[in-house]
């Protein structure tokens, strides 16, 4: 359905946890953060996927928190992508547990994947996500190549100072594989609100970093690029240096079950305990809510959550 500013909506992000097995330096504090209140249960998690596609959504991508931990995911895949009206179902994971869920996801129904990757060296991987394997999830990510998925891609969240020297070892990935390597600008929330100037940096550096890329086309809020001969793509995500809320076509549900019509924005309603037609209107407020832009620019998130416990 078209929102208040005749944007079409077409997409859900589904937090199925808060919980996550890494510690991004600019996701979550050290000793993790307390869990608000009890995830929605399978059922809910189904009944607000059904309800969205009456509200127009085809698009499902399952997030947290990091959703291969949560122990019940593989039925939540198989019930969503039954649903009629679901077109794609795709998923959101650090890879950690990928090696082994690749081919299940794959078969319960979920159609892409992103796997996020902020470094490709394993030392400066660990020094990110406090503690992570790198080659762990790069198993993960060959299973995925191989398991059959329409698309996999990397998420790459650009640091500078800390990894936007391995900008062109990111692409070169694009030239024998069929990835989407994504460089996404980071945002400043939570963990990061307070970081300095340096570390915010515009994807354009990708550009002058790797001037062989050539543009292909936009795929909703990502500029995509090929190298010349190359299998894969690249992807630039530039919520900071370019406003691109008008073709945003999403909303989020935290794993709380709160809708959330905006990232940026703290507004947010209430899912739990509505079932039916009345969790059909509150999931249309929601997307009738939608702001016309975020003001993170001007005026800083005003989210009281960080990317973790909202889904990112
Ligand atoms: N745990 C899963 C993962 O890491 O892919 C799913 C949840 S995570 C919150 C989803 C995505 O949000 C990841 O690609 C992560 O890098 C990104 N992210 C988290 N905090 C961010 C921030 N402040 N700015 C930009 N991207 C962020
Ligand atoms: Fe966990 Fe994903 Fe946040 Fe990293 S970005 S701490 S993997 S939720």
């Amino acid at each position: 359905m078209l929102d208040t500013y005749g944007r079409e909506v077409r997409t859900l992000r589904l937090a199925v946890t808060e919980t996550c097995d890494l510690r991004c330096r600019y996701c979550m504090p050290e000793k993790g953060l307390p869990t608000r209140s009890e995830p929605l249960s399978q059922d809910e998690l189904v009944e607000i996927a059904r309800a969205a596609t009456q509200c127009g959504i085809q698009k499902i991508r399952l997030t947290g928190g990091e959703p291969l931990f949560r122990p019940d995911l593989l039925e939540i895949c198989q019930r969503i992508a039954q649903i009629d009206g679901i077109h794609t179902l795709c998923l959101t994971t650090n890879g950690t547990r990928l090696a082994a869920l690749a081919r299940p996801l794959r078969e319960a129904g979920v159609k892409r994947v992103n796997v996020s990757i902020d470094s490709l060296n394993v030392s400066r991987y660990a020094e990110i996500t406090r503690g992570g394997s790198l080659p762990n999830v790069v198993k993960g990510l060959e299973e995925a190549l191989q398991a059959g998925f329409e698309r996999v891609k990397v998420n790459c969240v650009l640091m500078g100072g800390i990894n936007d020297g391995e900008i062109n070892d990111f692409i070169e990935l694009t030239k024998f594989k069929p990835l989407e390597v994504r460089f996404i600008e980071l945002m400043p929330m939570g963990e990061c609100s307070q970081w300095p100037e340096e570390r915010f940096l515009p994807a354009e550096k990708v550009l002058y970093t790797c001037p062989m890329l050539d543009r292909i086309d936009d795929e909703g809020v990502t500029e995509r690029y090929r190298l010349k001969d190359a299998v894969g793509t690249v992807g630039l995500i530039r919520p900071m240096s370019h406003m691109f809320c008008g073709s945003c076509d999403r909303i989020r549900v935290t794993a709380d079950g709160m809708l959330k019509p905006c990232l940026h924005s703290a507004m947010e309603m209430s899912l739990r305990g509505l079932s039916g037609k009345e969790l059909e209107k509150r999931i249309i407020e929601g997307i009738n809510a939608k702001p016309a832009t975020h003001h993170l620019n001007e005026t800083g998130t005003q989210t009281k959550r960080s990317m973790c416990q909202i889904g990112g």
